[in-house]
């Protein structure tokens, strides 16, 4: 199948085997329709930064669906697949799932082997899910976990059957989640978050409440740290992994007389904006004047949030937090301003920095669009725990009355 990524550099480039994610999916019987829209190389928040298409919201035509994997997001909201794959470096598979109002997984950092997935930072990446219920997202992530021998940094860690961990449940009155320790983030539901996200936040912890669990806020005092230290992780591992796209041995080229011009001709023209200014930042970041200043020290940034979470992991079974600081916004409306943008990651960027697995679901509505704009819940768990979060957001999911997440311009009879 041609396999661009979303950029120019990639156009016409037909990929010659599958990423082991979708032979899984095939061996199972499942069939590929086709593929989605995304911001560049995986580079943005929004899907505006794809060299071919804009994707739109199905929510709300004029807005975002989130991004980078947004055509996933979108695709499955507008009930156009049950499933479908995205990659999640910061928060692509989450953000999007929040704006569109879908589920979406990112799967602990090894979960599942990303040979075939093109590399946009490696300590980071993660190939994720997406469905419009827990149930079929974890049926995805159950298709296509487990190790695998063409990626070295896929775990061995075994894969529990994640069906067996859905139980329905008919009432609240049974408390079926007695017991299960929840921490809400303070750092996550404070200034400069949209206040109708955070009465959905708190709503949501009110329902954990109903169903039995203990709900109390946790600090995590490094939690503004991530976007920084993430940024320069990012773009400098980046800045190494895109250099193998040099006009020579994949994807377009501008024929030149000499090799320097024949490499800067064929990036200049097939690389947007947003990826050379981040390939310029990761690689002022790794030189050798300021590899100490920047890209080490937010190495040991890492190590800080790491332990954070981990500790804050010790004592609450889940951790809770919106999985973005607004609901979508218009297309265009930070397109401009790469710094707002980045900042709209504040609630997805620190889990992959902790390598753990975080669950979106949709739990409320904001005012906006035609009928509201939907809120995602973000559910982090212990690395290896996807199993658990599952569980707990099918629950979460089957008793959260009144809301339908099922955008307006999707017919009724095809909504399921
Ligand atoms: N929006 C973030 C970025 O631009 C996350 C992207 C991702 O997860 N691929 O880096």
């Amino acid at each position: 199948m041609p396999s661009t990524a979303g950029s120019r550099i990639l156009e016409g480039y037909r990929a010659p085997f599958d990423a082991t994610a979708v032979k899984r999916v095939r061996e199972l019987g499942g069939v590929v329709v086709g593929k989605t829209n995304m911001d560049e190389f995986g580079m943005g928040s929004t899907t505006e930064a794809s060299a071919f298409q804009v994707t739109a919201n199905p929510w709300d035509e004029s807005r975002v669906p989130g991004g980078s994997s947004g055509g996933s997001a979108a695709a499955v909201s507008a009930r156009q697949f049950v499933v479908s794959l995205g990659s999640d470096t910061g928060g692509s598979v989450r953000q999007p799932a929040s704006f569109c109002g879908v589920v979406g997984l990112k799967p602990t950092y090894g979960r599942v082997s990303r040979f075939g997935l093109m590399a946009y930072a490696s300590s980071l990446d993660a190939i994720g899910c997406f469905g419009s219920s827990v149930a079929d997202t974890g049926i995805l992530l159950h298709a296509i976990a487990g190790h695998d021998r063409f990626d070295a940094t896929s775990s061995k860690q075994d894969v529990p059957n994640f069906q067996s961990h859905f139980h329905s449940v008919s009432s609240l009155e049974s408390k079926p989640l007695k017991g299960l320790r929840v921490g809400l983030i303070c750092e996550t539901i404070d200034d400069g978050i949209d206040a109708g996200v955070i009465s959905a936040i708190r709503a949501a912890a009110l329902h954990f409440e109903e169903l039995g669990c203990s709900v109390n806020e946790v600090s995590l005092p490094s939690f503004s740290l991530g976007l920084p230290a993430y940024y320069i992780l990012a773009v400098s591992e980046s800045s190494s992994n895109l250099s193998r796209y040099d006009g020579i041995r994949y994807g377009n080229q501008v024929y030149a007389d000499e090799l320097d011009s024949l490499y800067g001709g064929s990036r200049a023209k097939g690389f947007g904006s947003e990826v050379k200014m981040r390939i310029l930042m990761g690689t002022y970041s790794l030189s050798a004047g300021y590899y100490d200043a920047y890209y080490k020290r937010a190495q040991q940034v890492r190590t800080i949030i790491r332990n954070s979470f981990k500790e804050a992991l010790n004592q609450n079974d889940i951790l809770i937090s919106p999985a973005a600081p607004s609901a979508a916004y218009k297309i265009g409306e930070k397109k401009n301003s790469p710094l707002a943008m980045y900042a709209g990651d504040i609630m997805t960027v620190n889990v992959n920095l902790a390598g753990l697995p975080a669950l979106v679901l949709p739990c409320g509505f904001v005012e906006g669009g035609h009928a509201g704009l939907p809120v995602g819940l973000q559910m982090i768990g212990a690395a290896f725990n996807e199993g658990e979060l599952l569980r707990v957001g099918h629950i979460f999911e089957q008793t959260l009355e009144n809301c339908r997440f099922v955008p307006p311009i999707v017919a009724d009879d095809i909504a399921y």
